[in-house]
């Protein structure tokens, strides 16, 4: 053992690990591109740069992570490269479902050209008392998706102002991203 790099190993891994991607469930995601007030209207400061309203509709047909054949799912948001670490959002948790319905919204004050160079990553979690919690699943939205995530970003991005609600197919990897919790 005197210092032996593995760089093949690690990309050979790497690509096994994206093939080996499986559907954890569905997600319903909703995505409105608010541009700022117009100018004189300045009363509302906290949205003086616009922003994007992210809306956690519900999941639909999750993995079950729990013994008794459920899990207790919650979501949370991040807008990635996320320097000031501050961009985290996260929704209650629902015990003993694979259907949850959520209905919470996130507001991300951000100007248009800065959101245009972000990704949202959403993440999918199994609550689990006095351990880790579990992941179940993820999509990563931005320009550099793939399929429906990036027709949606694109979606949102080109009409601004419009909520454009879409399905999600969640996947047990998100390449290029750490799993934190
Ligand atoms: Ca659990």
């Amino acid at each position: 053992m005197k210092g032996q790099k593995l760089p093949a190993v690690q990309e050979q891994w790497e690509t096994e690990q994206q093939r080996s991607m499986e559907e954890r469930g569905r997600l319903l995601l909703s995505l409105q591109f608010l541009p700022p007030p117009e100018e004189g209207d300045v009363k509302d400061k906290e949205h003086a740069r616009g922003g994007l309203c992210v809306g956690v509709r519900r999941c639909a047909h999750l993995a079950a992570m729990d013994v008794n054949g459920f899990s207790d799912p919650y979501v949370k948001t991040y807008l990635k490269p996320d320097v000031q670490k501050k961009s985290k959002h996260k929704t209650v948790v629902i015990k003993k479902t694979l259907n949850p319905e959520f209905n919470e919204e996130f507001f991300y004050e951000i100007s248009f050209t800065e959101l245009s160079s972000k990704t949202l990553e959403v993440t999918v979690w199994d609550y689990d008392l006095g351990k880790s919690n579990d992941f179940i699943g993820g999509v990563s939205l931005g320009c550099h998706s793939q399929g429906e995530a990036a027709q949606h970003w694109i979606d949102c991005l080109k009409n601004k102002g419009q909520r454009v609600e879409r399905w999600h197919t969640l996947t047990n990897e998100l390449p290029g991203s750490s799993l934190q919790e």
